[in-house]
Parts: structure tokens; sequence; C-alpha cells
């Protein structure tokens, strides 16, 4: 990087010493060639522009993936905070379920205590009937309530199972739940080191970007910004990949392609508006 940047600092005396380019960001093709007395220096200077806007490229993109993955990690704790919440409602829910079946299951044992009493009310009254018709009613009251008792034991029982039930739940929730926090505050303390991690390799970028920045022509630096702002993914200058735009994907004709390689100006897709480089190129640069 550094010996990059040391050969742009040359190229930038070169470059603004003369303007020597009606355009450095032009669509067409054949250039209306301005009058230079010495082209090679032109050619050199192109490739110094294409090298330093693709290291500034390089470095910008790293940026933006950088941003990418901070903005991703907190929506991961914020997917754990919303499961423990969750897992939190249904608990409680289920603690108030175990509550109103047993204060179900309490009212039925007092209705089993009312029917006792009823029972030992009627055998005492059929030791003192009259006749046996009297006799039969009581009796039929008696099975009466005693089927009310096993109705209502056969209620308790299902309650029970339910309880049960709703207790099993309860505990698997909860394991849940512990181990849901756990992750959380592994996450939290994961997030807080990648923040703090990644905020210094971001700064470290952006002055790295701002160096390369100086490098670049104003005119070509608002040009790289703008095409960056409007390109998905904040591509503003790609290479040619396999005879096509390495933004849009769409095919370059040979003779585009050629004045690409031959870096006598500066050419951009024309229909992504992407600045294009050669694959040597942009291969032959390292950040
Ligand atoms: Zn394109």
């Amino acid at each position: 990087m550094a010996k990059s940047i040391a050969k742009q600092a040359e190229t930038k005396t070169a470059a603004t010493s003369k303007t020597v380019f009606n355009s450095d960001v032009e669509k067409s093709v054949p250039a209306s060639q301005p009058s230079v007395q010495e082209p090679e220096k032109i050619e050199i200077s192109i490739e110094k522009k294409l090298i330093a806007l693709f290291s500034l490229q390089q470095i910008d993109s790293q940026i933006d993936r950088i941003r990418i993955i901070r903005g991703e990690l907190p929506l991961e704790v914020e997917d754990l905070e919303d499961e423990i919440a969750g897992l939190e409602t249904r608990v409680d829910n289920h603690i108030q379920e175990v509550d109103s079946i047993e204060k179900q299951m309490h009212d039925r044992q007092i209705s089993i205590k009312d029917c006792q009493t009823l029972i030992k009310r009627y055998e005492e009254q059929q030791n003192n009937v009259r006749n046996n018709r009297e006799y039969d009613a009581l009796t039929k009251e008696i099975e009466f309530q005693t089927l009310e008792i096993q109705l209502a034991e056969k209620r308790i029982r299902e309650f029970n199972a339910q309880i049960t039930t709703r207790k099993e739940e309860i505990d698997e929730a909860q394991r849940i739940l512990s181990e849901r926090r756990n992750d959380l505050e592994v996450k939290r303390n994961e997030l807080a080191d990648i923040v703090t991690e990644t905020e210094l390799e971001e700064k470290a970028l952006m002055r790295k970007s701002e160096e390369q920045q100086h490098f670049i022509e104003e005119r070509l630096l608002t040009a790289y910004k703008r095409i960056r702002k409007n390109a998905r993914n904040g591509l503003a200058v790609v290479t040619v990949e396999r005879d096509a735009c390495g933004g849009c994907f769409n095919s370059i004709p040979p003779q585009r392609q050629l004045d690409i390689r031959l870096q006598k100006k500066i050419i951009v897709c024309e229909y992504c508006g992407r600045i294009l480089v050669d694959k040597e190129l942009a291969d032959s640069i390292s950040i």
C-alpha cells in the first residue's frame, strides 16, 4: 500500500501539472484527441489515475463490508432479545394456567366434601324413614351424590395431568430461557468487542481512503463518489470480467475493451456508468 501511495504521489504531480484531457469520464470511445505534445505522459497518467481510482474503490469496499457486518450483529442480539421475551411470556402464561387449574381443583375438592356431608346426612335420615319409598328416594340421592364425587375425582385426576404437563412445559421453557440468556450475554459481549474492533479498523481504512483521495483530481473524485452512491454494492470502479462489465455484467464490445486496455482515457460502462479498469491492471494492484 505504502508503495502504491508513493507511486501515486508521483502521478499526482504529473497529472495536475498540465490538464490534457477534455473529459476524464467520457462515454464516447473514439476520443477527440486533444493537442498533446507528449502522448507517453498521458498514457502513464491515465494508468496512474485508474490505479488510484481502483485502489480507492478497494479501500472503500472494505469499509462497506465492515459496515455490513456490524449492521447485522445488533440484529442477532435483537432476535435473541425477542426470543427471550417470547419465552418469558410463555412461562408466565403457563404459570397462570397452572394457578387457574389449581383453583378449579380446589373447587372440586370442596364440592366432594359437600357431597360427602350430604351422603352422611341422607344415611342418617335413612335410619328414620317411615316407608320404603322414602328410603329409596334417599338411596337415589346418595347414588347421585356418589356419582358427583366420582365425576369430581375424575376431573381432579385430569387437572393433575394438565398441571404435570404444564409444569413440564414450564421447566422446558425455563431451560431454553436460561440457555438463551447465556447466549445473549455472550453475543452482547461479542458485539461490544466487534464494535470496538471494527471501529478502529474502519477509522484506519477511512484515513487510508482520504489519503488515497488526495491522489485523485477533484473532478474525477466527484464522479467516483456520484457513481458509487448510485451504484449497487457501492462499486464505482469495476474490472472487465469475461468481456463484460464487472458491475452490471453487460457485454463490452471488443473495440471498447481494447480502448480500456490501452488506457488512453477513462472509459465508463455505457449501461451502468461505472468506471472500467482492465483486469490485468487491477490484478497488479495490491491493497
Ligand atoms: Zn456496467
